[in-house]
């Protein structure tokens, strides 16, 4: 394990293997929809009834009959009543006769058209309308959104804002979802200080635990912090069993690439079984993953951007899996450089970009600096250009691909 040379994956290759053998959280449980916010669909939601429920106008207007329409000239039309939303009219209407309705009320029997409120001129028993409309016009038919009976939703499903909307609107109030994802994460490392810590020569601050905590947050998973542990053995082995038996992921950074010195390799032999890799991508190439007791392990490489970028690329496709989404991988979109793309050839490079328009169109620009130190870009960037290994320099004007950031992780 451990010991043996960290083998060189490709990220696919990398993806293939853990995506192969982790299956989604079983825990099912039945939540009120607003708690379910976040939480991953476990069944699949067949609409109970129409939506929407009733033929409703459109529009602020006049209900009328297709046939009264005039082909040339005017028409006028009787006034006998208003439908409101939420108070329709209870009569019935005939030929000849028209009924105010309101946006969203039910249409009158025997009503099949509206006409916008701003068509008409009023007379003293009426309306009067001109030749200008369709029958049929500006009426919302009964299940023209939903269908009564068909699928609306898919397991695996993220419940999110317009998730939630669309439940409410079908009167459901509770769900199946998947129980909540439990992460622990903690950073080692001798040179590393909490915040609110003072700096001494050759020390900085911790600065993984934040993005990771960011980037988990984001995910909507239960957060479980363990701080900064201080490189000796016994600290990090009580770190790590405590973290196994809390969560279901556990994250380190740093102290899983060559030459390290401290107890992370050592303690993760004693207590698990974790392969050590290298990823073949920049930035980003050391990455342990295993398991450490019950708990999936993640050991993302100690650079600020190698973190960030690895747990993007390899451990959030995992985590969405966990959770038991379907949808795992990042949206993508091809557009033109402006700037020239310095790379050799060899890894699947992860650069720092900025989306933005030129003339109308999406292109895409560089942060600049590349080095996977520098965070500072990463907030300036609000996207990866992704470069194929095999490609070396890409000169200004080629079609890239890009994943905004936003994608990452709104599935
Ligand atoms: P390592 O993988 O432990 O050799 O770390 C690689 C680089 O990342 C070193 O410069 C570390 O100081 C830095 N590093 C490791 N962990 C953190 C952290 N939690 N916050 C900021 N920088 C870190
Ligand atoms: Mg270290």
């Amino acid at each position: 394990m451990c010991e043996k040379p960290a083998p060189m994956l490709s990220l696919e290759q990398a993806l293939e293997k853990i995506l192969n053998v982790i299956e989604p959280l079983e825990h099912i449980e039945s939540k009120q929809i607003m708690d379910a916010f976040g939480q991953t669909l476990a069944e699949a939601i067949c609409s109970p009834l129409n939506v929407p429920p009733y033929r409703n106008s459109a529009m602020d207007g006049y209900a009328v009959c297709g046939e009264d329409l005039p082909e040339s000239g005017e028409v006028e039309l009787k006034l006998i009543g208003t439908s409101w939303a939420g108070t329709p009219f209870d009569g019935e209407m005939k030929t000849g006769e028209s009924v105010r309705i309101m946006t969203g009320a039910k249409m009158p029997e025997g009503a099949d058209t509206v006409i916008m409120q701003e068509h008409i001129e009023k007379t003293d028993s009426g309306i009067r309308i001109g030749d200008t409309h369709k029958t049929g016009q500006n009426v919302r038919h009964i299940g023209e959104d939903i269908a009564e009976g068909g699928i609306v939703l898919e397991p695996g499903k993220s419940l999110k804002a317009a998730e939630l909307g669309l439940l409410a609107s079908l009167g459901i109030a509770e769900v199946k979802v998947r129980r909540p994802l439990k992460v622990a994460f903690f950073s080692t490392g001798d040179e590393l200080r909490a915040v609110g810590e003072p700096l001494e020569d050759g020390q900085i601050y911790d600065s993984n635990r934040y993005t990771i905590f960011g980037m988990l947050k984001g995910l909507g998973v239960e957060i479980h912090d363990l701080g900064v542990i201080r490189d000796k053995r016994e600290d990090v082995e009580a770190a790590f069993n405590k973290a196994a038996d809390i969560a279901d992921v556990v994250f380190t950074s740093g102290g899983v690439s060559v030459g390290d010195a401290d107890y992370v390799k050592e303690t993760l032999e004693k207590l698990g079984q974790v392969n050590l890799w290298k990823i073949a991508m920049k930035p980003g190439k050391p990455l342990a993953f295993g398991r450490i007791g019950q708990a999936w392990f993640f050991g993302l490489p100690g650079n600020p951007v190698s973190a960030m970028a690895t747990f993007y690329q390899v451990a959030l496709p995992a985590l969405r899996k966990l959770m038991g989404q379907t949808e795992v991988m990042p949206l993508t979109l091809k557009v033109p450089t402006l700037d020239s793309l310095k790379k050799r050839p060899g890894r699947l490079d992860f650069q720092r970009g900025i989306l933005d328009y030129e003339k109308d169109q999406l292109v895409v620009r560089s942060i600049g600096p590349q080095g996977s130190h520098i965070l500072s870009g990463m907030s300036r960037a609000n996207c990866f250009i992704v470069i194929p290994a095999e490609s070396g320099t890409v000169e200004a004007g080629t079609v890239v691909e890009v994943q905004p950031f936003a994608s990452l992780m709104s599935a």
